[in-house]
């Protein structure tokens, strides 16, 4: 089994170094990361700039580019034969519900999974410092094993929270749905020393709707939220209504 590891915090993250650690457990494991961090790049590709690739040490590789560029190295080039499995995270921070839309951790999945190859985003739902990526890395390779025996329908790739909590008080992943995000404020405009105004986005922690089967519910519960993926964002119930209109 030959495993892809990858994430959007970057190479040298507390997060990418557990998982690392943990998938041994199941295969050989391939590191390609971004060289620094590249939170909320989506899943943009870099067309206009180089690449460049610096191998760390043996089988871990940095590239100065975002985590979708990472697995398209990764698959394209840096490794001798496709990975059978791609894993992305730990992120350092949950990844729920509409947030999904704008993290580079659900990216690199998402690519993987656009590639035909199975792939499984984690993160771990807090944004304050953590001692806990080590168990939830333990929950990765739980979820991973799923993965192996069971395969995963086609077009499908999955996203998985896990609560920031040591192993023996996170209680059994729920196969959860993507919730809703509750906006609020959180552009915050300052002025710098030189007297010109600057804007900083995203300076509170998302708030979701507390819904029953949502990945916010299950997370807020203390359960592993695993919610399966796909990439056609097709509202398919809108479409008999769009049909009716007349051009
Ligand atoms: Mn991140």
């Amino acid at each position: 089994m030959n495993i892809l590891v990858t994430n959007d915090d970057g190479i040298h993250a507390a997060g990418i170094r557990a998982l690392a650690e943990a998938m041994k457990e199941i295969g050989t494991v391939t590191v390609v990361a971004p060289d620094r961090e590249r939170s909320a790049v989506g899943h943009s590709l870099t067309l206009h700039s180089p690449l460049r690739v610096f191998e760390l040490r043996k089988g871990w590789y940095a590239i100065d580019g975002t985590p979708t560029d990472c697995v398209n190295m990764g698959i394209h080039s840096l490794l001798p034969v496709a990975p059978d499995l791609v894993v992305s995270g730990i992120n350092h921070g949950a990844n729920l519900g509409d947030d999904v839309t704008y993290s580079g951790t659900v990216a690199a999945a998402m690519e993987a999974n656009l590639m035909g190859i199975p792939a499984i985003a984690f993160s771990l739902a807090t944004f304050q410092p953590s001692n806990n990526f080590t168990d939830a890395a333990q929950v990765a390779v739980q979820v991973a094993r799923q993965v192996i025996a069971h395969s995963l329908p086609d077009d499908t790739f999955l996203n998985v929270n896990i609560p920031d909590f040591p192993l023996d008080r996170i209680k059994p992943p729920l196969i959860t749905r993507q919730g809703k995000r509750s906006f609020i404020g959180t552009i915050v405009d300052k002025t710098d020393p030189r007297g010109r105004k600057y804007f900083w986005v995203g300076s509170e922690e998302p708030q979701h709707h507390d819904e029953q089967g949502t990945d916010f519910h299950a997370i807020n519960r203390r359960h592993v939220s695993i919610t399966p993926l796909h990439l056609d964002l097709t509202n398919h119930k809108t479409l008999p209504i769009l049909a009716e209109w007349t051009f």
